[in-house]
């Protein structure tokens, strides 16, 4: 059984994030989304509403794992028996990062392989920083995240379409 790790912050998770989930099966049988606490970006929702709002968006897709997740991705994908990291690419300017990072991670353990997918046209300018930006100033979501979430953004901000 082939498994695969896609970590992230999740801060929301949105269409996009979930259109790398289900291509990600076109690879794995099994795929773990590993949310990252990631306090240095402090985080609009807690780790435990972002897991929750992950559960819902990926009900209907089987196969789906989640963890919370700290520490080296390189030894938890050593621990859980993972063969790679999948990693939604957009655009050219998350090429470097990317790029970066999974060469650190081949350097922290010989054997870790990324798999980069691209998402959907439609998907591939949108990020979680823009979701919320959006949100905030009572724009509409709804077909750029699962509904629960938007839900989430509307009581958060208190404000935007019923
Ligand atoms: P991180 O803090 O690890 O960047 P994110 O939740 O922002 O966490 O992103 C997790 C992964 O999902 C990254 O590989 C990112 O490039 C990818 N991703 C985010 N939004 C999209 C999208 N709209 N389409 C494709 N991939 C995306």
């Amino acid at each position: 059984m082939k498994i695969g790790v896609y970590p992230g912050t999740f801060d929301p998770i949105t269409n996009g994030h979930i259109d790398i989930v289900r291509r990600s099966f076109q690879i794995f049988d099994k795929v773990i989304i590993a949310v990252a606490p990631n306090p240095k970006k402090k985080p609009l929702f807690d780790i435990h509403e972002r897991v929750e709002m992950i559960r819902e968006a990926t009900r209907n897709i089987p196969n789906v794992e989640i963890e919370i997740f700290e520490g080296l991705l390189a030894e938890y994908m050593k621990r859980k028996g993972v063969h790679a990291i999948v990693r939604g690419l957009r655009a050219i300017s998350d090429f470097e990062h990317e790029f970066m990072m999974a060469l650190l991670n081949r350097k922290l353990d010989g054997g870790v392989e990324t798999v980069f997918l691209m998402p959907s046209e439609e998907y591939s300018y949108l990020t979680s920083s823009a979701i919320k930006e959006v949100a905030s100033y009572g724009g509409v979501v709804k077909d750029l995240v699962p509904p629960m979430v938007a839900q989430h953004l509307r009581e958060r901000f208190q404000k935007g379409p019923k």
